[in-house]
């Protein structure tokens, strides 16, 4: 496992998140993923720590409101946020990382469109545990 560190544009919101050098991380095509992009890094709340910007940090809701979609309120990035997949842990932005500890990224689809489809369990599992 590895420190990664990130955070959104301004500043204001960093966190660290632990993970291995090569990390997996998911594109999903649902409607909040698809307009801004967003490449997911998801793991459990213990490795996972935000070091500052719980203050700005702005919170949206939709559809079913268990992902807590956080957000800069300065900048408007969402560096990290609550997802409906893993309502106990975190998704990290992978674009949101700083460079030089993520050795290897492989990104593949999720598909969030069709949730229920992409999650029969009703939740998602945890990588590398
Ligand atoms: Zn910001």
């Amino acid at each position: 496992m590895v420190r990664h560190t990130g955070g959104c544009h301004c500043g204001r919101v960093r966190f660290e998140v632990l993970a291995p050098a090569k990390i997996r991380v998911s594109e999903c095509n649902c409607s909040i993923c698809g307009k801004s992009g967003y490449l997911h890094l998801v793991v459990p709340a213990d490795r996972f720590t935000l070091l500052s910007g719980c203050e700005v940090l702005t919170s949206y809701s939709f559809n079913t409101r268990t992902a807590q979609h956080l957000f800069c309120s300065v900048c408007g990035i969402k560096s990290f946020y609550v997802p409906r997949s893993h309502p106990d842990g975190f998704s990290v932005n992978a674009r949101c990382l700083d460079e030089g500890t993520v050795e290897e990224m492989a990104v593949e689809q999720s598909n969030g469109r069709e949730w229920e489809k992409q999650y029969p369990a009703g939740r998602g599992d945890y990588r590398d545990r």
